[in-house]
This record gives structure tokens, C-alpha cells and sequence, in this order.
């Protein structure tokens, strides 16, 4: 960007300005789904990030929340939700509510989403967002997500927010037949790729979307 161009974390730039040019970001990366994109616009990233970072919430770039975790960044959030294909009768889980921002932006296009996280901290701190958002159709829990949400299954979607060796067998277990997952595969210090897999009727269809670069899928409830 050339000096005197409107800089990324200019303090003068307005809130309208800074959100006209997040919009902008995720349509240059891809994020095209007309859906999406109005989903995005109107869950307000600024809420789900705290402190000195909240300043930098309409930027496309990861951030640090509580718990040592991170916010996705938003082009990311956008492909991945666009890759899920949401529908309006859909019951999606979501693996890994973080700061409860793709929850937010899944609620908007579900019927149902249940979200978890190994962390009780970060659910606590999301269910407040939400209740002050209004979201009635979003339910966050603290659970292991590599073993899915059996009471609830099955999903027609499920997305993962961390990063898993290989799919988890429970995940894909609770998809349903022509259900889909959205999820980011490989070793953590490695380049990860994210993948989507369809379950058809006689098995599961595997499509390498993008690298990308996630926190681990770890295992176990975490000690906030
Ligand atoms: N989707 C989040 C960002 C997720 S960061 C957002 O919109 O802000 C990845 C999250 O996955 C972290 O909060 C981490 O605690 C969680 N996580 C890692 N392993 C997990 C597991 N086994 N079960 C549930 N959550 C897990």
C-alpha cells in the first residue's frame, strides 16, 4: 500500500470505513457466497475480541483470545463457512468455539448449531455473547470435541477449528449421509490443508481445499 493510502490500523479511519474494507477483504479472498457474506456483515467481530486486540477486529488476521487460543481470521472463517454450504434446516456442530465468532456466523445460517470447546472458560465467555446477541439457536459446550456430540448426532454439517491428524472417526461417524465436513488436517508445526469431506451413499468423498494454519486438536478438557 502506498504512503498516504488509507493504512489497515489507521485510528482516524471510521468503524463504517474499517468494516466497508473487511467486507472488501473477504471478497478479494474468495468469499463470494452472497449468504456469507451478509452472515459476516452482520455478526460484529469487534465483540468477540477483547483488550488492546478488539482495535484490530475488522482486519483480516488471526488475534489471541483467552486460554492461549485464537481467533480465526476472518478470510478463513468466510471460505470455510462457503465451503460448508450451510442450509436453513441444517443442525451443524462445530468443533471448537474459541471466541464463539464462526458460531455466531453459523447461527445466522442454521437452524441449529452446537458448538464445544475443551476449554470451559472460552464456552462461558461465548454463551455471554450470545445471550447478549440474542442467538436462541446456538448451544456452546465444554466436551472433547474428537468424540463429536453423540446425544445430538447426526449433523448435516460439521466444521473443525483445530487442526486433527486425520478426521476424527466419531466426526465422521455423526455426519450424515450427504453431510458435510469442513476441517483442517496435518501435524501442527506443518503446513495443514483444509479439506472437505461429502459422505455419499456408499462412502466419503475427500476435496483438498487450501493450506492453512490452525491450533491442534488436542485432547482432554483443558484446566479453566
Ligand atoms: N472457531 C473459533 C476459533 C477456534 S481456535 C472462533 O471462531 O473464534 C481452536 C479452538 O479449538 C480452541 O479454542 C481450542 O481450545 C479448541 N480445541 C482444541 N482441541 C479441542 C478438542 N479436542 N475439543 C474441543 N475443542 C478443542
Amino acid at each position: 500500500m502506498t504512503a498516504g493510502g488509507p493504512e489497515e490500523d489507521d485510528p482516524e479511519a471510521g468503524l463504517a470505513e474499517r468494516k466497508m474494507r473487511f467486507l472488501f477483504a473477504l471478497r478479494s479472498h474468495g468469499v463470494t457466497d452472497a449468504r456469507v457474506l451478509t452472515a459476516m456483515e452482520r455478526v460484529d467481530r469487534g465483540l468477540f475480541v477483547r483488550g488492546i486486540f478488539a482495535a484490530r477486529a475488522y482486519e483480516d488476521m488471526p488475534l489471541p483470545i483467552s486460554c492461549g487460543q485464537t481467533i480465526s481470521q476472518p478470510s478463513v472463517v468466510g471460505l470455510m463457512t462457503q465451503a460448508l454450504n450451510v442450509g436453513p434446516r441444517d443442525t451443524v456442530l462445530e468443533i471448537g468455539t474459541g471466541s464463539g465468532y464462526q458460531a455466531a456466523i453459523l447461527a445466522q445460517l442454521a437452524r441449529r448449531v452446537y458448538t464445544v470447546d475443551r476449554w470451559r472458560r472460552l464456552v462461558r465467555e461465548a454463551q455471554e455473547i450470545f445471550r447478549r446477541l440474542n442467538l436462541v439457536n446456538v448451544t456452546a459446550m465444554a466436551a472433547d470435541g474428537s468424540f463429536g456430540l453423540p446425544d445430538q448426532a447426526p449433523f448435516d454439517r460439521i466444521l473443525v477449528t483445530a487442526a486433527a491428524e486425520d478426521p476424527p472417526g466419531p466426526l465422521l461417524q455423526q455426519l450424515k449421509p450427504g453431510g458435510i465436513m469442513v476441517l483442517p488436517v496435518g501435524q501442527s508445526d506443518t503446513v495443514q490443508h483444509l479439506i472437505k469431506v461429502t459422505r455419499g451413499t456408499s462412502g466419503f468423498e475427500y476435496e483438498e481445499l487450501r493450506p492453512v494454519r490452525f491450533v491442534p486438536l488436542v485432547e482432554g478438557l483443558g484446566n479453566e
